[in-house]
């Protein structure tokens, strides 16, 4: 043993070595940086590289550091999926946190990560008096330092843009041919007049569309202005992404989809991002921005006062950095717009008047003027220099806000420079303004059009970075004046924002399985990429769909009713596709490996289990169906996520006694229930739902059957008890269910499983929770509650919300309550004005069991001005603290503040949001993206739906009315903390999920597929597909593993994210990992033995590795990786 140790210590200290000698030779640069850069033509500059290089040194010994002492402790992961296959419930040996000093870890939770401006601090501090400021209303009057600016010389760069909406008040192809087109035609033509001219263009979306249809030599023009610099692709997103609803898995697929775009057409990749137009912003932006490889960010839609404060002390421009991040690795140079809009008038300098003579696409006769009603005037040599004069003093103010010498100065708006008498009227106006200034050395100014690079090189040359304070947090809510908060649109349209996180689901697990398939069964799959099977061009359409709908007018629900309509019809079009391209897949999977695939990329094999007939219908339940030649049918199911699941699954039978198998023909428990029409208590003819329990490999596919039988043959079977309370006249009656047990009166109930026990009202509405374990009790009761829109000229809208005082309670007179129970599950259905409310309580040891599930369908379409919310009320003491996710990737601390109006303490709910004290914590786990607040203590509400009847004066033209029920769905978790448990630092800004929080919510969003097999039950198939040989541990996920075709070469990108998790709530049968990735154990056979490590979008590939060695991968950290195969 001591020979062995030896010899293990002696290899490692050679591996050490030649990784040392290799990485002296690689110059540490993984990936190089654009070595045009004038930042490392300064010895400063090289000074503070040397810096970044030894602290990557420390980080890269310290990974190979951890990996000997791996070695050495030659103690291999135990094989998780093999103790789960023995059935024995497995007491999380895996859990052996690495001291944080072995890996180079950034993340940082049990002291607080030193920053130096954060954001709840800061609104703490903040009066938010918004008081007057003059021409700067919500700013001051800044006042100019003619003194200052005689020995400073100020550097200017006016970057003309144009911000393209893929779709808002008109459709997306609406756009394109009515203006994007000419915008884009024009920028080839005018550009290429002047090598002096420059623009930017953010949205691919467009960008690709107009790529199509242009000739060859244009493109080389454009591909030739791009390499010039006189064009800039910034951010390169397929749009600009909505910051609030949008889940991380869309923010990143959006990018990846235009950074490959961009990489394959053009070749290439930026570096320079631009988020003007979000409605608030959020680091999970800044994060995926900077682990994708760029390098600054403009930002602009903060609350006001926000601004002011940081405008103050110069600190508009900052380090964005991540809030659990203890040294900077995450910081990403971001630059915030100090004034109310993008727009010209609001871009110069603080005097919007003097600003908006500037803007030359309003002299007059060109159709929109200045509402300070002073128009701009042609410049000429007898004008010049008084304009400019006056411009100068607006760029000099500007500067006077931030640290550098240098002005970025965005000219643009909304669809401009869509007539070539614009490009000229802004480009030769402007051009004598810079000929005037640059010929008189004594005015101590150098102006110029510039991109975003250009801007961002000159604030690097004269201050590196490092030189700029640290931020950590977000900007929401954001209000752009008064009270006027827009935290309606976190909810507004919410049956879209639910399909979307519908397709989400959809395109990311049948990415997966396609490219599990691609990459697994070699030569006999490479039809699968074959253009004429149809299936790449299915995932790219769905891919781009959902893309498109990450549009911060999409998601938020703010366009027209008709451009909703049409981007209804892009998602079910892109579900239905993937609905296509997984029974393909499936079924490649499962066919037996001895005979020859014979594709047929066309045919249906299998119906999925939820089918929409209509963009704005809710997916229907298929009908299984059992008769003559059809007494058993097959079903498969998918598990798109890293554990084994078991958890219940419900099919829709025709005949009440199905028994269920699995493929080896042992029976499975299940429970079988009536099927109760909508909003009744009248149960539907011949139609039963049965409901079993699933054991579904990881990653993988399994096969159930399902075999009518008579009832004396079911033994594993239970009919559910359904009883009926407060109910009024004959019970209902159905065959199966001949007993239904009916109570005239309301009296209180309670449900249970083998965790926990719950409590309802007389109305049926949840009161209180027991936890099994220890046998306490909380209150948690949840009501309805509506918001009325507040009086006079401002009121609610898709944007804004503008309640006009708190809620009130929803009041009815009672109605029935449903009770079904059985050993599978209990249910109790009951419904309020608006409402029809579902609480289920799940008995598995399963993600499903974790808490209760609530399904609200809530219809307000007879309501005038009415926003409904679900509240729950508890005894945590959680004062004034609440916590809300951001993006599904991380947690952030909210507090609620008096000093703000209600709307402002509304906040986005993409995955969760808890409240907690020193005893218990309590999660809300939504499906779908909401608003949600905790306006008193020991409460937590989230807007269901909101119907407002007028616009909100931000442009849209229109009220939401065009409200549509469906099965909002929540997980409601009750937790104890372990007693004395040290967790996350009671001060620390951000928050972390516990164990159930997080698998509940992944397995919300990622369901199990059910496919229902078409053919015969006797057809040859395989019963299982199960690649994965061991489970990473709950906290690591498979963000996306997608197919990457090009010209160059098919290939396939990993990305994997780990979580950290609330080490006081831990969960027995959910493991964790030890913080190392062996990439063979998730993709055995897939794909070759090396990979190659990648930007998050795989725009930059970094070093050859093994796919069988252990990745050290950091909490909240993403790690990625290419295959070719
Ligand atoms: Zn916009």
């Amino acid at each position: 043993m001591r020979v062995r140790k030896m010899s293990a210590l002696v290899g490692a200290a050679l591996i050490l070595g030649g990784c040392l000698v290799l990485y002296m030779m690689m110059d540490l640069a993984v990936f190089p940086s654009d070595v045009h850069d004038n930042k490392w033509v300064q010895f400063e500059g090289r000074l503070k590289q040397l810096e970044v290089d030894l602290h990557r040194h420390h980080e890269t010994v310290g990974k190979l550091k951890h990996t000997i002492k791996h070695l050495i402790s030659n103690s291999p992961i135990p094989n998780q999926y093999q103790q789960h296959s023995n059935h024995t419930v497995t007491v999380s040996s895996t859990t052996t946190i690495v001291p944080e000093s072995h890996v180079s870890c950034s993340s940082q939770f049990r002291t607080v990560p030193r920053t130096d401006i954060q954001m709840l601090d800061v609104y703490k501090e903040l009066k938010f008096d918004n008081i007057d400021g003059g021409a700067w209303k919500q700013g001051w009057n800044v006042e100019l330092s003619e003194q200052e600016w005689g020995k400073r010389k100020l550097r200017v760069f006016v970057v003309p843009h144009s911000h393209n909406d893929p779709g808002w008040i008109k459709t997306f192809e609406d756009y394109y041919h009515s203006q994007t087109r000419n915008i884009l035609n024009n920028m080839v033509s005018k550009l290429s007049e002047d090598p002096r001219r420059k623009f930017i263009w953010a949205e691919i979306s467009f960008f690709s569309l107009w790529w199509d249809e242009i000739p060859a030599e244009t493109k080389e023009q454009v591909k030739k202005l791009i390499s010039d610099g006189q064009l800039e692709i910034v951010t390169g997103g397929w749009v600009m992404n909505d910051e609030a609803s949008t889940h991380y898995f869309s923010m990143l697929l959006q990018m990846m989809e235009g950074h490959q775009w961009l990489l394959n057409q053009i070749e290439f990749k930026p570096r320079n991002s631009w988020s003007i137009d979000p409605f608030g912003q959020s680091p999970t932006m800044a994060y995926l921005l900077k682990r994708m490889g760029l390098e600054n960010l403009v930002i602009q839609r903060v609350h006001y006062s926000v601004k002011k404060y940081l405008a103050r002390n110069k600190n508009l421009e900052f380090r964005w950095r991540q809030l659990w991040d203890g040294d900077g690795s995450s910081d990403l140079f971001t630059h915030m717009m100090p004034f109310y809009s993008y727009d010209v008038p609001h871009t110069c300098g603080p005097d919007p008047k003097i600003c908006c003579q500037f803007d030359f696409r309003r002299l007059p006769g060109y159709g929109i003027s200045c509402p300070w009603k002073v128009p701009p005037q042609v410049i000429t040599k007898q004008n010049v220099a008084h304009r400019a004069g006056l411009l100068l003093e607006q760029y000099r103010k500007k500067a006077q806000l931030y640290q550098t010498n240098v002005v970025l100065a965005p000219l643009g708006d909304d669809f401009r420079y869509d007539h070539a008498s614009e490009w000229d009227a802004q480009y030769n106006n402007y051009q004598k303004i810079f000929d005037f200034w640059n010929s008189k050395p004594h005015l101590n100014v150098e102006a110029q059009f510039g991109t975003l690079k250009d801007y961002f090189n000159a604030v690097r040359e004269e201050s590196m970075p490092e030189g700029f304070l640290s931020l950590s947090g977000d900007f929401f809510t954001y209000a752009d004046r008064d009270d006027h908060y827009w935290s309606g649109y976190y909810t507004s349209r919410p049956f879209y924002k639910r399909v979307d996180r519908m397709l989400v689901s959809y395109v990311r697990a049948t990415e997966l399985l396609f490219s599990l398939a691609w990459g697994t069964k070699q030569s006999s799959s490479d039809w699968l990429l074959a253009p004429e099977s149809g299936l790449t061009k299915l995932l790219s359409d769905a891919r781009r769909s959902l893309s498109l709908f990450q549009h911060h007018d999409a998601i938020t629900g703010t366009a027209k009713d008709h451009v909703v309509e049409d981007y209804a019809k892009k998602l079910l079009e892109a579900i239905n596709g993937m609905q296509h391209v997984m029974q393909q897949t499936a079924h490649f999977l499962l066919s037996p490996p001895q005979v020859p695939y014979q594709p047929n990329s066309e045919f249906v094999y299998f119906d999925m289990d939820n089918m929409r007939k209509q963009h704005y219908s809710i997916p229907e339940k298929a009908v299984v169906f059992f008769g003559e030649g059809f007494e058993s049918q097959r079903v498969v199911l998918y598990n798109s996520l890293t554990w084994r699941r078991e958890e219940l699954v419900t099919l829709r039978v025709s005949t009440r006694n199905v028994k269920v198998t699995d493929a080896a023909g042992i029976s499975v428990p299940s429970q079988t229930s009536p099927v109760f029409q909508e909003f009744s208590d009248v149960i539907a003819e011949s139609h039963y739902d049965i409901t079993f329990m699933a054991d579904v490999p990881s990653l993988g596919l399994t096969t159930y059957l399902l075999h009518a039988v008579l009832p004396a043959k079911n033994i594993d079977n239970a009919m559910s008890h359904v009883k009926l309370l407060n109910f009024v006249g004959s019970a209902p009656r159905i065959e199966g269910f001949e007993y239904i047990e009916v109570v005239d009166e309301a009296k209180e109930f309670s449900i249970h499983n083998d965790h926990l026990s719950a409590a309802f009202s007389e109305q049926g509405l949840l009161k209180a929770v027991t936890l099994k374990d220890t046998g306490v009790t909380v209150p948690l009761h949840l009501d309805f509650a509506r918001y009325h829109a507040r009086q006079g000229q401002e009121r609610s809208g898709a944007y804004l919300f503008l309640p006009d005082r708190e809620a009130e309670t929803v009041k009815w007179d009672s109605s029935p309550v449903r009770i079904v129970e059985g050993p599978l599950f209990s249910q109790v259905h009951m419904h309020l004005p608006g409402v029809q409310h579902t609480v289920t309580l799940v008995n598995t040891q399963g993600t499903d069991s974790l808490g209760l599930e609530v399904q609200n369908v809530v219809d307000i379409s007879d309501q005038v001005n009415c926003e409904l919310v679900m509240r729950i009320s508890s005894n945590i003491k959680n004062g004034d603290d609440f916590y809300t996710d951001l993006n599904g990737l991380q947690i952030i601390r909210r507090k609620r503040f008096f000093k703000l109006p209600l709307q402002a303490n509304y906040y986005p709910l993409p995955t969760m949001a808890f409240i907690q004290d020193q005893a218990f914590r309590f999660t809300v786990v939504t499906a779908q993206p909401l608003g949600v607040g905790s306006l008193k203590e020991g409460q937590i509400e989230v807007m269901q739906d909101r119907r407002l009847n007028q616009d909100d004066n931000r442009g849209l033209g229109q009220g939401v009315t065009d409200n549509k029920p469906f099965p909002a769905t929540f997980r409601l978790i009750l937790e104890q903390r372990q007693p004395s448990c040290q967790g996350t630092a009671s001060d620390h800004p951000a928050g972390l999920p516990t164990v159930a929080a997080h698998v509940a919510s992944l397995s919300l969003l990622h369901p199990l597929f059910h496919l229902l097999w078409l053919g015969k039950t006797q057809d040859k198939l395989e019963s299982r597909f199960a690649p994965m040989t061991r489970e990473p541990g709950s906290d690591i996920h498979v963000v996306m593993l997608h197919t990457l075709t090009s010209q160059s070469g098919n290939a396939a990108g990993l990305v994997v994210h780990r979580q950290e998790m609330d080490p006081c709530f831990p969960l027995e049968q959910f493991s964790l990992s030890n913080g190392l990735l062996n990439v063979s154990n998730l993709l055995p056979t897939q794909f070759g033995n090396t990979m190659k490590e990648a930007t998050l979008s795989f725009l930059d590939e970094g070093k050859t590795v093994q796919k069988n060695a252990a990745h050290p991968i950091c909490h909240m950290e993403m790690s990625s990786f290419i295959f070719t195969r």
